[in-house]
């Protein structure tokens, strides 16, 4: 072996050091693309040097046996180093993707979502974008020869071939291949032929499309901010002024001028020259504010699931370049690449869909108040009934500031809550009917109106249950062992977790009862055919995922409600959010029981958030607007405060309960998820793991923190997996993330079993 550690060696070979001996050189920390939490250091070698970036994307060799894998630079330092180090192998990316600020970002998320930096830094990256999708190729030609050369072999030259050598002399700098041959009037051939001499070379280089905008005019309101709407913008500006990181919740009901405020606090953040980020739960469900918001703020570019990819990565280098100046989006728009980010606002903070589904399995309003911190820029929630979390943080947190707008723009009542207890109607009607008396009537007062009624039920298929009478036992899909649903239009009995689907059966398939099956509970197909029995002259038209395969036919409906050629609309959760009709007047939700969630801590306040959701719908313009709530669980706490609008009291109530059972905001969970095709072995394997998470708990003085499992999940079986959990509680934030830090670090986290999931601010416990 060479004994000069001067020499920088070969890229895949270590670079030597003899004891004692010192060396300095550009060295670069790579998170790799891995399940690990190390970084490891890695030589630059003299020709990379040049060009290298923190967060280019590497091929670097790890471990023993030197295994290659990519990673991200996340440090580059000139260091003095005594030990052996590998070089980078290769450059994947020729430039990065990632500021350091989002580096820094990525590394929040892997120690707080317990997940590789690495995988973090991958989650944050569009492979749209680093494949270059959606770019053209572009030719330039460049001179390479000098003239001289040229002159001296002149028989070569034909008069096209010097017109083209000397406009490219002519030009500083290399000239696109299309331009050149049209202005000297030459075939390509030409061109060939000076490349093949030697004299001329062709550069390809990636640029991005025209853009093909369409030019939206900007409309403003002709209204004044109120009183509560301008003190939100004030102090949002006094933090943007001063560089600070502060979180406003803008709490409001729905209709009180929380977009207003969205919109004034980006506009200031663009005229000093800054961009924004806007999140919205889901960009399906919002195209009306989307509308409304392209017509308000300039330069928008819209983040959704429905972007192909060249779209995305086209869109995410307009906003790197700065072109595009407002992000408007979900969960990936957090991840926008904004060179200069001045304020991020976080529409219906509470929205559970805004936990990402897949490794890291992160919050994106949390990640967004991360980037806010790093960025030291405002960040604003809005919500009309803010997450639990949010509201105690606003209550207890010097970062926190609390705006309520108190009352719906120009003091329109808000709508009147009936809470109907279907046990009841069920026993004077002497059979579970779908519509309660009072429903039905005040359904046909708004028709008779000539208004507008939207109908819930968060349920699809024609009947929600197939049941047997006779031995109580129901049809469930043998994967998933739920209950499944049938759809009476296409004849089908369908699992909604595995897409099973098979006839409907006539007879109980218990084979000790074989007696004639029931169908109980109803779906929203039912609810069309029946409302349109009761009233045969309403137009009526039905929105769910079974109705709704496309965008497009979503914004037709949306948009034939809104030019009130639909009188009913009738639909799934997908209904209750963020759309805005004037002229509804009526809104009736026709099950509000919590089954889906039942097993939830949450439930109550998810019940709550869904029935305010709902009555938000109603009597957005004109107020006197009456809702329906079906219920056989009238009793509920938070039932009670819906009705009477009344967001503080349902959330005193209910921390004084999550405080007593140390349930979040008062301590902080993470869920571990195992699952197998053998229940024996999912259950010991989620075993195994307790007891070693028991054992480096004992070890540590943590108060407050404890394990709890192995039990099985809600959901006890999905796609033939047996599912098992443990649930870890801490105190707080920090205890988690370094209770999970040990238990990563001490190889606590893995197992036999065939998947194990770590999630850590659990939202779902299904
Ligand atoms: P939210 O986002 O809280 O539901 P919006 O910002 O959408 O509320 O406001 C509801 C309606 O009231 C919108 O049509 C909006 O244009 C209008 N509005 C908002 N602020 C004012 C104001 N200060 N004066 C008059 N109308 C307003
Ligand atoms: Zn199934």
């Amino acid at each position: 072996m060479a004994s000069d550690s001067s020499i920088i060696s070969q890229s895949n070979e270590f670079l030597w050091v003899e004891q004692g001996q010192q060396s300095e050189g550009l060295i670069a920390e790579v998170a790799p693309i891995l399940s690990t939490d190390k970084t490891y250091h890695f030589n630059v070698p003299e020709p990379m040097v040049e060009g290298i970036e923190i967060g280019q994307r590497v091929l670097v060799q790890t471990g023993k046996r030197g295994r290659e894998v990519e990673g991200f630079i996340v440090a580059l330092d000139l260091k003095l180093w005594d030990s052996t180090l590998r070089s980078i192998e290769k450059c994947v990316d020729e430039k990065t993707f990632l500021s350091e600020k989002l580096i820094a970002l990525g590394n929040q998320i892997s120690r707080h979502y317990s997940c590789a930096w690495g995988l973090a830094l991958k989650a944050m990256l569009p492979e749209a974008v680093r494949k270059e999708s959606g770019l053209r190729s572009v030719r330039y030609a460049n001179m390479v020869a000098s003239m001289e050369e040229i002159e001296s072999q002149q028989d070569r030259l034909s008069p096209k071939r010097r017109a083209i050598l000397e406009t490219l002399q002519l030009s500083q700098e290399p000239i696109l291949v299309e331009a050149l041959l049209e202005k000297v009037g030459a075939g390509a051939s030409v061109l060939t032929a000076l490349v093949k001499c030697g004299w001329v070379s062709i550069e390809t280089r990636k640029e991005l499309p025209e853009p093909d905008d369409a030019i939206i005019e900007q409309t403003n309101p002709d209204f004044k901010l109120n009183a509560d709407q301008q003190a939100a913008c004030e102090r949002i500006e006094k933090m943007a002024q001063g560089n600070e990181f502060g979180v406003m919740l803008l709490h409001g009901v729905s209709g009180s001028g929380k977009t207003e405020v969205y919109i004034h606090a980006i506009r200031r953040a663009l005229a000093r020259g800054q961009q924004a980020i806007l999140l919205v739960p889901e960009i399906v469900l919002t195209t009306q504010l989307v509308s409304r918001l392209l017509h308000r703020l300039p330069d928008v570019a819209l983040f959704h699931s429905g972007l192909t990819g060249s779209q995305r990565s086209i869109m995410w280098r307009r906003v790197a370049s700065g072109d595009k100046k407002v992000v408007i989006g979900t969960r990936s728009a957090v991840f926008a690449p904004c060179p200069n980010l001045g304020i991020i606002c976080v529409d219906e903070e509470q929205e559970p869909s805004y936990k990402n589904l897949q490794t890291p399995r992160f919050h994106v309003r949390d990640v967004a108040i991360m980037r806010a911190n790093l960025h030291k820029i405002p960040i604003v929630l809005g919500s009309a009934t803010p997450s639990l979390e949010t509201f105690y943080n606003a209550h207890s947190r010097p970062e926190y500031h609390l705006q309520v707008l108190p009352s719906r723009v120009m003091s329109l009542s808000l709508p009147k809550i009936h809470l109907i207890d279907m046990r009841d109607e069920w026993a004077e009607c002497k059979q579970p009917v779908l519509l309660s008396r009072s429903m039905h009537r005040l359904l046909g007062e708004t028709l008779g109106r000539k208004q507008q009624a939207m109908m819930l039920l968060n349920r699809r298929g024609f009947a929600s249950r197939v049941f047997c009478p006779a031995c109580k036992s129901r049809i469930t899909c043998p994967s998933c062992q739920v209950g499944m649903v049938v759809h009476v239009a296409s004849k089908q009995c369908r699992c909604h977790y595995c897409n099973l689907r098979t006839p409907i059966p006539k007879i109980c398939t218990n084979l000790s009862c074989r007696q004639p099956l029931q169908q109980v509970g109803f779906g929203t197909q039912r609810l069309e055919d029946d409302v349109r029995g009761f009233f045969p002259d309403a137009k009526i038209a039905r929105v769910d995922s079974d109705t709704m395969t496309h965008r497009s036919e979503y914004e037709r409906i949306v948009k034939q409600f809104q030019d009130r050629e639909i009188d009913i609309l009738i639909g799934t959760q997908m209904i209750a959010k963020g759309l805005d009709f004037p002229h509804v007047s009526f809104v009736g939700v026709v099950d509000a029981d919590p089954l889906g969630y039942a097993t939830d801590f949450r439930m109550n306040e998810r019940l709550f958030q869904l029935v305010t959701q709902v009555a938000g719908r109603a009597g957005r313009a004109e107020g006197n607007a009456q809702v329906v709530v079906q219920t056989t669980v009238p009793e509920l706490p938070s039932m009670r405060a819906a009705l009477t609008h009344d967001y503080e009291t349902f959330a005193q109530n209910e921390l004084t309960v999550r405080e007593r059972a140390s349930l979040p905001p008062f301590s902080r969970l993470a869920r571990l998820i195992l699952s197998h095709p053998r229940e024996e072995v999912a259950k010991q394997e989620t075993d195994v793991v307790v007891g070693r998470i028991q054992d480096v708990l004992a070890k540590l003085s943590m108060s407050g923190a404890n394990v709890l499992g192995p039990n099985a999940c809600a959901m006890a079986r999905i796609r033939n997996l047996y599912r098992y959990e443990i649930i870890i509680r801490t105190a707080n934030a920090s205890d988690l993330r370094r209770l999970m830090a040990m238990l990563r670090e001490k190889k606590c986290l893995f197992s036999k079993a065939k998947s194990l999931v770590v999630d850590v601010d659990p939202v779902s416990f299904s």
